[in-house]
C-alpha cells in the first residue's frame, strides 16, 4: 500500500527526512514513533500528497506519488489530479480541523458529495451509519463547539473514512485530547484495524501500538532507526536511541 524507498525532504537548508525507507503493506497497521522533530508529520503529509519529496521514491497503492506514468514517462500530476489520488486517504490530524459553521452530519458529507459528486441520499445514509460506529448517531445535528475533544476526533474520522479511502494516516490523533477522553478514539481505531483498514499511526500512546500495530516504526533525526513487531520494539530495542526514546516515554 506504501513503499518509501530512500525518500529525502529538505525545508530550505534543514534536512528533514534522510533517505527513508518504509513499506506498509495492505491490511497492516503500522505505528510510528519517534521524539518530536523526527520527521513523523513530514513523512505523513508526504504520503498524503500535501509535501513533495525532493529524492527517492514514494509509491501509494502502486502510484508513484506525485507522478504519472505514460508508456516509459513520468508526467507530473496536475493539482486537480493529486486531489483524485489524495481521496484515497483518510487523514486524521491533532486538531480535529472540523468545519466550525457544520453540524457533525454535514462534516461528513461535505467532501464526497463535493469533491466525488456522489448522491446525496447515498452519503447522507452512509454519513449517519459511519457516525453511528463511532458512537456519535445521537448528535448528527450537533455543531463541533458542543461536542467534547474526544467527539470532534471522533467526527473527523467518521468524515475521512466517508471518502472511503484505502489508506488511513493519523497523527497524532489523541495528543490534544483531556486524558479521559483519549480512550473512545482509540478504541474507533481498534475497531477500524479490526476492521482491516490499512493504517499509519504517529503516536505516543504505546499501549495501543503495543496492543493494535503489526508493525513499529523508530525515527530519529528524519531517519528510520529500527523497526519491528512491537513485542520486539518495546520489549528488546536493539538500538540505544530506541531505548532512550522509550525510557523517557514509558
Ligand atoms: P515530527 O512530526 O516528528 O515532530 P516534523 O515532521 O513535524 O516532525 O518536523 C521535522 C522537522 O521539520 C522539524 O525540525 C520541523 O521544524 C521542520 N519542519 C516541518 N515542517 C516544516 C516547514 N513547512 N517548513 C520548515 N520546516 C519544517
Ligand atoms: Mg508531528
Amino acid at each position: 500500500m506504501v513503499s518509501a524507498v530512500q525518500v529525502g525532504k529538505s525545508f530550505g537548508a534543514l534536512q528533514v527526512l534522510k533517505g527513508i525507507d518504509f513499506d506498509v503493506e495492505l491490511g497492516e497497521v503500522v505505528c510510528l514513533i519517534g521524539p518530536s522533530g523526527s520527521g513523523k508529520s513530514t513523512l505523513l503529509r508526504c504520503i498524503n500528497h500535501l509535501e513533495k519529496i525532493d529524492s527517492g521514491a514514494l509509491y501509494v497503492d502502486g502510484d508513484l506519488v506525485g507522478y504519472q506514468r505514460k508508456g516509459d514517462r513520468l508526467y507530473e500530476l496536475k493539482e486537480r489530479e493529486i486531489s483524485v489520488r489524495r481521496s484515497n486517504i483518510g487523514m486524521v490530524f491533532q486538531r480535529f480541523n472540523l468545519f466550525a459553521h457544520m453540524t457533525a452530519l454535514q462534516n461528513v458529507i461535505e467532501a464526497p458529495i463535493l469533491v466525488q459528486k456522489r448522491p446525496r441520499k447515498e452519503v447522507v445514509e452512509e454519513a449517519v451509519a459511519l457516525l453511528d460506529r463511532v458512537g456519535l448517531g445521537s448528535r448528527l445535528d450537533a455543531y463541533p463547539a458542543q461536542l467534547s475533544g474526544g467527539q470532534q476526533q471522533r467526527v473527523a474520522i467518521a468524515r475521512a473514512l466517508a471518502m472511503k479511502p484505502k489508506l488511513m494516516l493519523f497523527d497524532e490523533p489523541t495528543s490534544a485530547l483531556d486524558p479521559e477522553l483519549v480512550g473512545e478514539v482509540l478504541d474507533v481505531m481498534r475497531s477500524l484495524a479490526a476492521d482491516g483498514m490499512t493504517m499509519i499511526v504517529v503516536t505516543h500512546e504505546m499501549r495501543f501500538a503495543e496492543e493494535v500495530a503489526d508493525k513499529v516504526v523508530f525515527m530519529d533525526g528524519g531517519m528510520v532507526v529500527e523497526e519491528g513487531p512491537p513485542r520486539l520494539i518495546f520489549g528488546a530495542p536493539s538500538h540505544e536511541r530506541t531505548r532512550a526514546f522509550l525510557s523517557r516515554i514509558i
